[in-house]
């Protein structure tokens, strides 16, 4: 049975679908977005799953990319009911003998922190952020438009001339380690650039963590780590806000089961209650990549090859989250990591090295690395007046705690890894839930296997290659359809960028004039998929 009919069918509300139908219904687009859960927002959401009066962020909480992300900065959220709210200190790393490196949006007061490791490293962290001020606005341009950025990159050699583009091309696939070494004499700003390294899954001594490190680090540096007043939920109702006052219409608890195709184009969506809906110009779907092109499209009517580059798909790693309700705030031995709104933990320098090689090969971490949200701090509105709403993720390698018994030792390993940088942390629990990854993937599908960046962010899955091998762009070997979600350039985070481009790109190609551009795409993916 066909139930309706509309210009665009967007297939999952997290950030990047909410983003698509955004920007589908502000070029006049009729839009309807189905998702499968009953809240809109994907891994942008929060509840009460520890205590009454205690707002727990489910999956994402720290919003430095959206905060920098020209797509989510141009749809004006605020006027949606999204306000942002900044803890006093962005981040601080705490180590096991109570010292502590701190990044705060004073670049002074972070130059300082990292100055107390090794004098003069103040002064070339300041150096490293004026680079990075250089650099800034053609970066983002080129991170956040579809491959190949060619203006924004034109803007980078305008801004660093050759010598210094060539440079930044190293920077892209230096190892964080390394690029700690080279610019660093102590530990403090290497434990910033490799800890925010982290927040991706590529080892810290691997080419590729680099970058992130730098990215991150520096916008926490810029823009600092902001969170939405009262919740991530709050970030996604105003997006969700948004496209509805743009005529968006928005079917909540009704899962996608089929892509619908005529003649070898997509042109709608089958529910999972046989509910068809026609899409007159695009399918756009904020779906993993394997599950859209496994499940909905279905292997047999992709080009052999596609299948095969699917085969080599790979997914980050598994994680294992724990949110807690604490009766006072925690009792931090480090003074610095008192005010920060992140704290890493768990591991020194050498310990992310150690880390990523458990990861690597497939072992629990004995000691694992821990990201520690203090949201309370960052935003008093999420508990009661002298509490503390705290959550702390961890990386495991995929499979490692499916079972009860080895999920509990973790649990206990990363309780055992806050407790030795805070002493009585414990006894200041009234409660605690626990996400493992079957959790996570049951909450959203798209977190497969407990992975929450849609897949490897290693060089070998981005760019051209993400989220196979093929033109780094929105557009799929499907005609009218297209990639919206994280497995897409530029990946995962909370920027909307990959909503954002899917939406661009079909509005584009779908265009009554759109013909040599739908040609060009025929002939395009009809040569890379050729065996
Ligand atoms: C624990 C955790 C912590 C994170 N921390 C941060 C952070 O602090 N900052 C940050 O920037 N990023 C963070 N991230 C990453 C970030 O949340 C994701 O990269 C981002 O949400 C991806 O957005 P998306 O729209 O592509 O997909 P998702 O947010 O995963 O949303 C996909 C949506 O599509 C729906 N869907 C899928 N298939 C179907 C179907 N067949 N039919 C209907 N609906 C469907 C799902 O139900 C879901 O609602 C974190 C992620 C996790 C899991």
């Amino acid at each position: 049975m066909t139930a309706e009919a509309a210009d665009a069918v967007v297939v999952g509300a997290g950030p990047n679908g909410l983003v698509a139908a955004n920007a589908l219904a502000d070029a006049g687009w009729d839009v309807v977005l189905v998702e499968a859960n009953t809240e809109v927002g994907g891994a942008v959401r929060s509840a009460e799953v520890t205590a009454p009066g205690f707002c727990n962020d489910l999956f994402s909480a720290f919003y430095p990319l959206a905060a920098a992300s020209p797509v989510i900065k141009g749809l004006g959220l605020e006027d949606f009911g999204l306000a942002w709210r900044h803890a006093p200190a962005v981040l601080a790393h705490a180590l096991d003998d109570g010292r502590s490196a701190v990044l705060s949006r004073d670049p002074a007061t972070t130059a300082a922190s990292v100055d107390a490791f090794h004098p003069g490293d103040g002064d070339a962290w300041l150096e490293m952020f004026a680079h990075w001020q250089r650099v800034r606005d053609p970066l983002l341009d080129a991170l956040f438009t579809p491959f190949p950025p060619v203006a924004p990159g034109v803007r980078i050699l305008r801004a660093l001339k050759a010598a210094g583009t060539l440079d930044f091309a190293r920077l892209a696939v230096l190892p964080v380690r390394r690029l700690a070494e080279e610019n660093f004499g102590g530990d403090g700003a290497a434990l910033l650039l490799t800890g925010n390294a982290m927040h991706a899954d590529v080892p810290s001594d691997a080419a590729g963590s680099g970058v992130f490190g730098w990215l991150l680090t520096m916008l926490g540096q810029d823009v600092g780590y902001p969170v939405p007043e009262g919740g991530a939920q709050r970030f996604a109702e105003a997006l969700a806000g948004r496209a509805r006052a743009g005529g968006a219409v928005i079917r909540l608890g009704q899962r996608v089961e089929r892509i619908e195709m005529t003649g070898g184009r997509a042109t709608g969506v089958r529910l999972q209650d046989g509910t068809r809906i026609s899409a007159r110009r695009a399918v756009l779907a904020d779906v993993d990549a394997p599950s859209l092109y496994r499940d909905l499209v279905g292997f047999e009517r992709l080009p052999g090859r596609m299948q095969r580059n699917l085969e080599r798909f790979q997914w980050d790693h598994a994680t294992v989250k724990l949110n807690w309700a604490l009766r006072e705030p925690v009792p931090w031995t480090a003074p610095g990591a008192h005010g920060a709104g992140t704290v890493h933990l768990g591991v020194d320098v050498d310990g992310f090295v150690d880390f990523g090689a458990d990861l690597t090969v497939g072992r629990v971490p004995q000691r694992p690395f821990l990201l520690f949200g203090q949201m309370t701090t960052s935003d008093p509105t999420r508990s009661p007046v002298g509490t503390e709403s705290a959550w702390a993720y961890s990386h495991v390698p995929v499979g490692t705690v499916d079972d009860q018994t080895a999920l509990a030792e973790h649990v206990d390993r990363m309780t055992a890894a806050v407790e030795r940088v805070a002493p009585g942390f414990s006894d200041l629990v009234l409660s605690r839930s626990v996400q493992s990854p079957a959790d996570l993937s049951a909450a959203d599908s798209n977190l497969v296997g407990g992975a929450i960046n849609a897949g490897t962010s290693a060089v070998h899955q981005e760019l051209i290659f993400r989220p196979v091998p093929g033109l780094g762009r929105p557009e799929t070997p499907v005609p009218g359809l297209y990639l919206a979600g994280a497995s897409a350039h530029p990946g995962g985070g909370v920027h909307g960028a990959c909503g954002w481009n899917a939406a661009r790109a079909a509005l584009a190609t779908e265009r009554r004039l759109g013909g040599v551009r739908r040609a060009l795409l025929r002939t395009a993916w009809g040569r890379l998929l050729r065996d």
